[in-house]
């Protein structure tokens, strides 16, 4: 069998996943997606769909024997579904990438372990650690976010009023949190590296991040960013690659201080939302590298043939592209998304430079 005549199973039906799905079928590999809920947006570009719970261990027996290898396109799939599956098929990124980006304490105390900073932390399991954390920093805010899935600025608070630490404790419903120290950044980046079987590593170059309301709205290459940081966050990517023994792709996202340093905020152990510039505007996209790398082809170099801008179409911005479709070198991307919600993702759009 070649590489290319291999079946990717993918768990998860998002838009990360119908790109990844898209950038296999150009290659002529078939994929197999894994999802629980019917007519997800990976599910319209495959015939291969199995509709499941990630606990259902007879679907997913079924879904191992019909691929050659897995992988999976969002950080919240179970630990122990992942495990299981190990048990009858390759699965990349391996388990402990999935363990250490699904816990925020684990992922800030394994980036301090290679020497990745972060914002001050310690971990919070009630109020009185809230107040005790702000009293040994002498600081009068935090930001407190829970341990495990949290995302878009969901599961965080701005803690501000130190009287208030019962309210906030309570607001975040959990029983586990990490308190963080804010940082006065000047803006925020992204790195995405791909690692393959044998070990090679291809990192692309970080882009700059703009949100609106905690969303990812905007991403510019190229970030602007001073070259000694370009090649601090290239080495930064590439220890967590090595480190988590990466096959696939990781980002990490990362803060500029106003002072001019790095400081890590957190990994996603898959493609981006900050790499989507990179299908029209790279000879090798973030999902293209990552289908080679998990079916063991060689990473591909990058080689970013245009600058670019990626604008996210978010709730109704997909009712209003005609202004993109009348300008030039913008490619608009859909993800067959039927209801439109506000601050749901809907597609993106990327303008390329020069
Ligand atoms: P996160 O869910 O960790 O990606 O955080 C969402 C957004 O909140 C980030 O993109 C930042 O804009 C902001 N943020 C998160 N952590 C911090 C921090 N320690 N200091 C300042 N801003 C933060």
């Amino acid at each position: 069998m070649t590489n290319n005549s291999k079946i990717l199973g993918i768990l998860g039906g998002g838009q990360l996943g119908m790109m990844s799905a898209m950038a296999a079928t150009k290659m002529g590999i078939n994929t197999h997606i894994y999802c629980p809920e019917e007519g997800c947006p990976a599910s319209l570009v495959t015939p291969h769909f199995t509709c499941a719970g990630y606990e259902d261990e007879q679907a997913l027996k079924a879904f191992a024997e019909q691929v050659d290898v897995i992988s999976y396109e969002f950080e919240n799939i179970p630990l122990k579904t992942i495990e299981f599956l190990k048990t009858l098929k390759p699965v990349y990124p391996d388990s402990k990438l999935l363990e250490v980006s699904q816990n925020r304490l684990k992922e800030k105390e394994f980036l301090n372990s290679i020497d990745i900073p972060t914002a001050p932390w310690a971990p919070c399991y009630n109020a009185d650690d809230i107040s005790q954390t702000l009293e040994n920093w002498n600081a009068k805010q935090c930001i407190i976010k829970t341990a495990r899935f949290g995302y878009d600025g969901k599961g965080q608070i701005f803690h501000k009023d130190s009287s208030k630490a019962l309210e906030s404790w309570e607001s975040l419903n959990t029983d586990e949190a990490v308190i963080e120290g804010v940082i006065d950044f000047d803006y925020e980046v992204s790195i995405i590296v791909a690692r393959d079987i044998k070990g090679n590593i291809v990192a692309y170059p970080p882009v700059k991040n703009e949100h609106k309301n905690h969303i990812l709205n905007k991403t510019f290459y190229p970030a602007a960013l001073p070259k000694n940081l370009q090649v601090e966050a290239t080495q930064m990517v590439g220890r967590i690659a090595e480190a988590v023994n990466l096959v696939g792709v990781l980002t990490l996202e990362l803060f500029v201080t106003k002072d001019g340093t790095l400081i890590a905020n957190e990994i996603a152990p898959r493609t981006h939302n900050s790499g989507h510039w990179t299908i029209d505007a790279c000879k090798v996209s973030q999902f293209e590298n990552h289908v080679r790398c998990v079916v063991g082809l060689p990473a591909g170099a990058p080689a970013p043939h245009s600058h670019a801008e990626m604008h996210n179409l978010i709730g109704n911005d997909v009712n209003n592209l005609s202004e993109y479709e009348a300008m030039d070198n913008t490619y608009i991307h859909l993800y067959g998304k039927t209801d439109v919600k506000p601050g749901r993702k809907m597609g993106h759009v990327t303008i390329l430079k020069k």
